[in-house]
């Protein structure tokens, strides 16, 4: 466990270099008193803050009411502007001190009621009865410009009753690889949680060396899991299991309501809902790097950024995370997992399926077994477009010259993203890229050009610019230090990762060969 805070602060101004004390002045931490400077900003454009606590108030059973841990000297490191309109909420106001208490929870609207979430899941397979936010915090649910619910979410809000022995808090880095991986994950069109803001806590945070703390605010459509579920299930309490099924439902499932049997229709759209994400994942190079099931939304919303990666030489084997020793969340595994995820999610859901097991278990099978095909379909449809590809070319012959380019790529190791963008120019009679040059490759742009692709649908699909490994790195170290010039730059890159602009050459270029082989960091 940290020590005092305060106590913890003085050791390091005791302890620390000068580009260290430059760093923990950077975010406030004990060199000098920066917590005045943004007071004075705004409280112009004030809209009242409204949030609902539906789900502290419908399962009570599922989450304990608590509050996030005073942050010594809070500062903004990363608002979402354009986030913060689509909820209502004025940027000035976010900046302001009423704001800054309302992203690291020191203040709450009137009538909210903050709750660490319980959650159980399969991690790596093995099932933990008992997981739940040991750093989180739900705030509540805000009413977005659609009408539609939306949970703000604390994460590194300090320790809750599920912490495990954990600390509770979070490092600067991490929480804006989350910002930045899940902003261009959105900017990607992959269905995923939101960030809002990053706020720096000006607490020393503990970890292999000692970094500044943070807090990210997350918009979901919910952090309903298939952990909820399975939590549920551990409970024996139909009645709790069905007032859950019915929160699922009335948030992404609506239509299930008025279905002969709702779980199993809630069931089928969660299946299709994951089915398409994960399709989404596979055809921009994504790799979760911890799909455990608790880490897999009821949504379809990608969540929990820790250990992910993008694919850069391709291989299909990739695994980045330095946990994942039997590779059971390599980039290819990733479809296979989910279905398997989806079949725990379904387990739980048994009971109101059908009062029959036997005949729930048919049911539930059939819906399952439909994963494959939506996976396929979502994945045919994102392969047609990457090639340039009409209605009118066949899903078979779609998926052959994907796969057969796929295979190319793989003994060639050419960087994933950049071939792909770089096939329009050949569409439009232009260079081939590398992994066209051999033989096999000129007898597969034959075939492919022979289908006439379109080059400037193409362009609209294929990005030039994701979160590159080397690049995320390079943002989030300076950032720990500091200078946040480089992750604004990488958020801008990729906040549009389709349209190529002047000055941003460097963040299309693919990692230099030095820099594999890369690996990541769960529990950051
Ligand atoms: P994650 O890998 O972020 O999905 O977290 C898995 C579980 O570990 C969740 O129950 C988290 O709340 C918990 N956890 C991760 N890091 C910490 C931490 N520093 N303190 C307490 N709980 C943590
Ligand atoms: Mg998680």
């Amino acid at each position: 466990m940290l020590d005092e805070p305060k106590a913890v602060t003085q050791h390091l101004i005791d302890a620390v270099g000068v580009l260290d004390a430059l760093r923990w002045s950077a975010y406030g931490l004990g060199m000098s008193s920066s917590t005045t400077t943004r007071s004075e900003t705004a409280r112009t454009g004030t809209r009242p803050v409204v949030l609902g606590g539906r789900f502290a108030r419908e399962l009570p059973e599922l989450s304990i009411p608590w509050s996030a841990e005073a942050a010594p000297a809070p500062q903004v490191v990363a608002l979402n502007e354009p986030l913060a309109g689509e909820l209502g909420i004025a940027p000035a106001w976010l900046r302001g001190d009423e704001g800054i208490a309302l992203l690291t929870g020191a203040a709450v609207p009137e009538g909210a009621t903050p709750v660490a979430q319980a959650y159980a899941g399969h991690q790596f397979g093995g099932f933990s009865p008992r997981l739940g936010d040991g750093r989180a915090l739900l705030l509540g649910e805000l009413t977005d410009a659609d009408g539609t619910l939306r949970d703000l979410h604390l994460k590194g809000s300090g320790p809750t009753p599920f912490a495990r022995g954990g600390d509770g808090y979070a490092a600067i880095g991490p929480m804006l690889r989350e910002y930045l991986v899940s902003e261009a994950m959105h900017a990607l069109g992959v269905p995923t949680t939101r960030s809002l803001a990053v706020v720096a806590t000006g607490r020393p945070v503990r970890r292999e060396t000692v970094l500044p703390g943070a807090v990210l605010a997350r918009i979901a459509s919910s952090h309903l899991r298939v952990g909820t579920f399975q939590y549920v299930a551990t409970q024996d309490d139909r009645d709790l299991l069905h007032r859950l099924t019915d929160v699922a439902i009335a948030r992404h499932a609506p239509a299930a309501a008025s279905a002969e049997r709702p779980a199993l229709a809630l069931l089928d759209a969660v299946i299709e809902a994951q089915a398409a994400t994960i399709a989404r994942w596979m055809s921009i190079g994504f790799v979760h790097g911890v799909m455990n099931t608790d880490n897999m939304t009821i949504s379809g919303e990608t969540i929990d950024y820790g250990p992910c990666a993008f694919l850069d030489g391709y291989d299909p084997a990739s695994v980045y995370s330095s946990i994942d020793h039997g590779g059971r969340y390599a980039y290819r595994n990733q479809p296979i997992v989910a279905e398997w995820n989806l079949a725990r999610f379904a387990e739980t859901l048994l009971p109101l399926i059908d009062d029959d097991l036997q005949h729930a278990i048919e049911l539930a099978t059939g819906a399952l077994e439909r994963f494959s095909a939506h996976y396929a379909d979502a994945w045919v449809a994102l392969m047609r477009a990457k090639l340039g590809l009409g209605e009118a070319v066949s899903d078979e012959i779609t998926a052959t010259l994907a796969t057969d380019l796929l295979g190319l790529m793989e003994v060639a190791r050419t960087d994933y993203t950049s071939t792909f963008r770089a096939l329009a120019t050949s569409a439009r009679g232009g260079v081939r890229p590398d992994v066209l040059e051999s033989a096999a490759g000129e007898a597969w742009a034959e075939r492919w050009l022979a289908l006439e692709p379109h080059a400037d649908a193409m362009d609209r699909v294929n990005p030039v610019y994701i979160p590159r490994n080397h690049f995320v790195e390079e943002a989030l170290g300076a950032a720990t230090d500091g200078d946040l010039a480089p992750f604004d730059r990488l958020l801008e890159a990729v906040g549009r990762p389709l349209d190529e602009r002047a000055g941003l050459e460097r963040y299309a270029e693919p990692a230099p060969a030095t820099f594999e082989p890369y690996t990541t960091y769960c529990g950051t």
